[in-house]
């Protein structure tokens, strides 16, 4: 059989705010994974739209895309051509399982949730030509998954291939998130073995390692056994974490010995109003600070993401955010308008108040505003925010963060780290259009690299230029 997988580009791909490097971090996984399902026999095509051109002259048996919100219209348009050309057409993924009838009218069959257990039931299905209309998620488990199908990933295409996810969902809540709608009606939060995933670290190549789960320290028990498995594999990894899992007991401590390098960590907001009105409860009463020094400690850097047009925030919010992030080095800050999508609590409590202003799912990629604010205007809100972005990596505010480090090296991997991100765009876009973007991974990993206290006596020289 003839098998299709598609990831189309999200509209960004299209806007003046495209950058093409962030969007050739990550080999598209979850399809990977489903292909591994597959028999060795059929014939598999897997694409995605973000680093390559889509071949749509061909005649696949079946058809797979991955549907999020912004490239929602894109996937239909999609859809469609193999539905006329007679392919049998399968959507799924987070904007499926939140808008199944709008999802419905463009494939054959969808899937709600999360497929490890649903993709292998429908392969029996469609094979005695039964196949149903929808398929749930019951089963949530991560054992015994057969190994994701690498080989049909394009790794010289992006910067981070090895990238991986180990646990399913997260054990909170927060409004504004989609985790509850996509896992509704079974587990929202589960783990692989601790073997599997080390099995699974083992067979990737290289040193690098990026954690995609959405919380990897959600479950303690498992990723206190995952790092202690991973101590003396020699891996550099980066994931992402919430501000009570790096305060309490020494899990973090654990993440850094066995190679943490950089996390991502969801401030979101200063405001305990707008903490509430999230339902942000792993972030209440807890020192942000506190937080930032246990992590510069570790020389672990932070990927801040904050949220602005939360009901409380003012117009101060923007310089107050930008100021915080610059004056507790943090490497780098990803700001995001509130983005009401459907299926979240916040969509339905905004639509109850006749809030929601916009359907264009194109729009919901938290850079516009698409709901009635209240204490800023809409166009403050998205002037604050593109201010935001632009202070926060002005040069200026780079080396002063950059210099708020007490280690010359880590001065130094900050300036590396965040320059790097933000200000050689069109050096990334040349080596991408020259194919080598995998060859700068270890450029990456040795900015990743652990800081030992001799070789920061040596950088110290380096150091003091730049101070
Ligand atoms: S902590 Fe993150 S992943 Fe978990 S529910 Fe909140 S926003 Fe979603």
């Amino acid at each position: 059989m003839k098998v299709k997988m598609i990831l189309p580009a999200l509209a960004e791909a299209e806007s003046p705010f495209w950058r093409p490097i962030k969007y050739s971090l990550f080999p598209p996984l979850g399809l990977a994974t489903l292909a591994a399902y597959l028999s060795p026999d059929d014939e598999i095509d897997l694409q995605d739209q973000h680093v390559e051109k889509l071949n749509l002259d061909d005649e696949p048996d079946l058809v797979i895309i991955q549907v999020y919100i912004t490239n929602a219209y894109r996937a239909y348009k999609i859809a469609d051509h193999y539905k006329s050309k007679g392919a049998y057409v399968l959507l799924g993924g987070l904007h499926v399982t939140s808008l199944p009838e709008e999802a419905a009218v463009h494939a054959d069959t969808i899937f709600l949730g999360p497929t490890e257990e649903s993709f292998p039931r429908f392969l029996e299905d469609f094979k005695n030509k039964r196949p149903q209309k929808v398929y749930r998620s019951f089963v949530r488990t991560l054992q015994n998954l057969p190994p994701a199908r690498r080989d049909l990933i394009k790794r010289n295409k992006y910067l981070v291939p090895n990238s991986l996810v180990v646990t399913r969902g997260c054990p909170y809540h927060c409004d504004f998130c989609y985790k509850d709608a996509f896992f509704l009606g079974g587990k929202s939060f589960y783990t692989q073995m601790v073997d599997d995933a080390l099995a699974e670290i083992d067979r990737l190549p290289g040193k690098h390692l990026y954690f995609l789960d959405d919380h990897l320290l959600g479950s303690p028990r498992f990723a206190s056994e995952l790092f202690e498995g991973m101590k003396g594999m020699g891996r550099l990894f980066q994931g992402a974490a919430t501000i009570d899992s790096i305060l309490n007991g020494d899990l973090i401590e654990k993440a850094a010995e066995a190679g943490l390098r950089s996390v991502f960590v969801g401030f979101e907001t200063f405001s305990p109003e707008n903490l509430r009105q999230s339902n942000k409860k792993q972030n209440m009463a807890r020192s942000y600070e506190e937080a930032v020094k246990r992590l510069h400690s570790l020389g672990i850097m932070i990927n801040g993401s904050f949220v602005f047009g939360l009901d409380s925030d003012d117009k101060d919010v923007f310089s107050r955010t930008v100021e915080w992030g610059v004056k507790n080095a943090i490497t780098t800050s990803t700001y995001h308008i509130l983005t009401p999508y459907p299926g979240t609590r916040l969509y339905q409590n905004m639509e109850a108040d006749g809030r929601i202003v916009s359907r264009d799912w194109e729009l919901y990629d938290t850079r516009h505003v698409v709901y009635k604010t209240q204490s800023l205007s809409p166009e403050e809100l998205e002037e604050g925010y593109n201010w935001a972005y632009k202070e926060f990596y002005s040069w200026s505010n780079v080396i002063d963060a950059s210099l708020r480090h007490d280690s010359a090296k880590h001065k130094l991997k900050h300036l590396f780290y965040t320059g790097g991100w933000k200000k050689f765009e069109p050096l990334w876009n040349f080596i991408i259009k020259a194919g080598g973007l995998n060859n700068m991974l270890p450029l990456l990993e040795t900015i990743l690299t652990k800081v030992d206290k001799k070789e920061d006596v040596r950088v110290d020289v380096l150091g003091s230029v730049i101070n």
